[in-house]
């Protein structure tokens, strides 16, 4: 293992010793990092499962992101735009809190108050960045939706959150092509009467129908002050409502607080990416994710990084688009996740070496498991064996990474396919059906035992769904839905979702455990496995593989694919049919829907789909169910 001992110098052992002896204070004392109108009275009041962190605090939350950063720095820059064609634009602190100010001034004009809800459309533009921070400011509560979701999807958010306003563009770019969001809000908010204003940022300048609900952003923005007093929020006021992706199931709405997940990013993006002034911070991530809300939004702010924002397709126009981003603005962390590590894979080596991406010193990931083989290609071709992998674990729900090396604290021996160990002031265990912690190398749920700060409240408007799903399967510990494994050394191996996990003659096996073996092929670039019901075996392995470039599916290749399958993981992961597809079914947000390949397998109805891939990936995923829906048929009737 010593090839991948990594570290960044850093050796701080009095912070994870603090955080061992009294999590409460340990994380109040993180809290102190943070600009405080007025300091709390209690550091958490846990009321099992709710619990309340900093209460009495106040806070701001944009405040804390902009007017902290701008007392000491204005002219930093926060965001290198990069526009899907290489447009590009530098936006300062001080520009950002200008922006940020005025369009709280028009939130405002528009009646907007403290606890009101605003949905918000956009593209990956700065203006996104500005109506969160806008809402934040005045204690509205943002409810940011993916700019790739249908009208249905978005109707049933804005319902649900009952925003009494919607941010949108005129349209937005999508691999070249334009996607009219102005449109598509017309038609989700057609019938709800509440939605009583539209605010339309004019980004594709495509013609749009204006009602009178509707107002423009330039318009609005043109006399509106740039003088905004932040509001004095309790610690505990909502600042988002988040749906999850949906991988497993209908999308839950997420409530996160203000100063428990302030703190919990402030900590977490300092000791993950150990961030230093000099650095140029890059996420892949789309800010309609978590993962853009919490390391694009506010950690990255809080610290007053700067940082590239991306508008377009990580693979358009060119397969080399990445690169060329990293070369163009020197970028020395890049954060991104195991699907695209996977595509970029998959278009070869030559690409990314034809660049100098000699400016990295950090890498990260988040979202999936990444499978071992991924890992040390993103540590050899793209970190040329000199960048740390920070494997990030976290949800929607937890507000932050939970477990991943924090190589701005300590040093660590990385390995490849695990996320290592929780951050400093987090209970996490592997635990059996009774709730009792399992012996190492022993499979098991994977929970959080202790409150932590970037827990979130609850679910938007459905406390008894929270508690359903995620306080009744253990009373007394956080059900986070994942399947892990914990090594003799404490390292977390995560091994997929529970709900997946497959039953075969006696064992449990994760779909990531599987997966992993599959990719582990020189030939494939990307697996999904789920299970069907055996009567011999209790369930059987499905698999579905996609090829790297340059091979094609053959009897023969599937044989040496299953071949290797039992040679790395043994007879029993041997697959009862193997597919090649040319794609998976995947959220919008780059996970597999492994629910999807079941469903099909089984011949049941496949259930919610609103969250797969973009408008156009639709019809082609669903073509591609019907392909393996047909080669199934014949496979049963053969
Ligand atoms: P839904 O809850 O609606 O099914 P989702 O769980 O996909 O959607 P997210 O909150 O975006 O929505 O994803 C969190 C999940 O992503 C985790 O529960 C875990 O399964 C997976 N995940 C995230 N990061 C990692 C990681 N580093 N390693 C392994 N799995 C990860
Ligand atoms: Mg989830």
């Amino acid at each position: 293992m010593s090839d991948y001992l990594i570290g960044l110098g850093n050796n701080d052992s009095k912070t994870r010793k603090k955080a061992d002896e009294d999590f409460v204070t340990f994380w109040a004392d993180q809290a102190k990092n943070l600009h405080w109108f007025e300091r709390w009275h209690d550091i958490l009041q846990w009321d099992p499962p709710f619990g309340r962190w900093f209460v009495g605090g106040k806070i701001n939350a944009s405040y804390n992101a902009l007017d902290v950063i701008v007392q000491k720095n204005p002219a930093k820059t926060a965001l290198l735009w990069e526009g899907k064609d290489g447009e590009s634009r530098v936006i300062t602190y001080h520009d950002l809190w200008i922006e940020v100010n005025k369009f709280s001034n028009v939130l405002k004009s528009l009646g907007v108050q403290k606890g009101d809800r605003i949905t918000i459309y956009l593209p990956m533009v700065p203006e996104l960045l500005v109506s969160m921070l806008a809402c934040a400011r005045i204690g509205a509560i943002h409810s940011v939706i993916f700019s790739g979701f249908s009208a249905k999807s978005i109707k049933d958010r804005v319902e649900d959150s009952g925003s009494k306003i919607v941010i949108t563009a005129d349209g937005g770019f999508r691999r070249g092509n334009v996607i009219k969001l102005k449109e598509t809000v017309d038609e989700a908010i057609s019938g709800l009467d509440f939605v009583q204003n539209v605010v339309v940022l004019e980004r594709a300048k495509i013609p749009i129908i204006m009602s009178s609900k509707d107002k423009k952003w330039s318009d609005l923005m043109k006399y509106a002050s740039p003088d905004c007093e932040p509001e004095k929020l309790e610690s505990t006021h909502p600042l988002y409502i988040l749906y999850t992706s949906g991988t497993t199931g209908k999308p839950k709405g997420v409530l996160h607080g203000t100063g428990g997940y302030l703190t919990h990013l402030y900590s977490t993006f300092k000791w993950i990416f150990d961030i230093r002034d000099s650095d140029v911070y890059f996420c892949t991530a789309d800010i309609g994710w978590v993962t853009g809300h919490s390391y694009v939004v506010y950690g990255p702010l809080l610290h007053g990084a700067t940082q590239v924002m991306y508008e377009g397709a990580p693979d358009f126009p060119t397969h080399a688009r990445m690169w060329e981003i990293i070369q163009k603005y020197k970028v020395t962390i890049f954060y991104t996740t195991p699907t695209a590590l996977r595509m970029f894979m998959k278009f070869g080596d030559g690409i990314p070496n034809s660049y100098d991406l000699s400016s990295l010193r950090l890498l990260g990931t988040v979202g999936e498991p990444i499978n071992p083989e991924v890992w040390k290609w993103y540590y050899d071709v793209i970190g040329k064996k000199k960048c740390p992998i920070v494997d990030t674990w976290w949800q929607t729900e937890t507000g932050g990474a939970m477990i991943t090396a924090v190589p701005g604290l300590e040093t660590i021996h990385l390995r490849p396919g695990s996320a290592t160990r929780p951050i400093p002031g987090v209970d996490i265990a592997v635990v059996d059906e009774a709730g009792n912690e399992v012996a190492p190398e022993t499979k098991g749920y994977l929970v959080v035992r202790k409150p932590w700060p970037g827990m979130l409240l609850t679910l938007w408007n459905d406390d008894e769904k929270y508690k359903l799903a995620y306080w009744s399967k253990y009373k007394t510990s956080y059900y986070s839905g994942d399947y892990s494994i914990k090594d003799k050394d404490g390292y977390l191996w995560m091994l997929g979702r529970a709900d997946d996990v497959l039953k075969v003659a006696g064992h449990r096996l994760g779909t990531a455990e599987l997966e992993s073996g599959f990719v582990s092929h020189k030939s494939v670039a990307e697996s999904a496995v789920c299970g069907i019901p055996h009567d011999v075996k209790g369930e059987a392995i499905i698999a579905f593989v996609v090829l790297r470039d340059g091979y094609s599916g053959s009897e023969t290749l599937k044989n040496e694919i299953i071949l290797h399958i039992r040679n790395v993981i043994g007879p029993i992961a041997s697959p009862e049919q193997l597919y090649f597809v040319t794609r998976l079914p995947k959220t919008r947000s780059g996970k597999i829907m492994r629910r999807l390949l079941k469903a099909i397998a089984k011949g049941d109805e496949i259930g919610d789909i609103s969250t797969l891939e973009n408008e156009a990936a639709v019809s082609e995923v669903q073509i591609a169910f019907e392909e393996v829906k047909q080669s199934i048929k014949k496979n049963y009737t053969k």
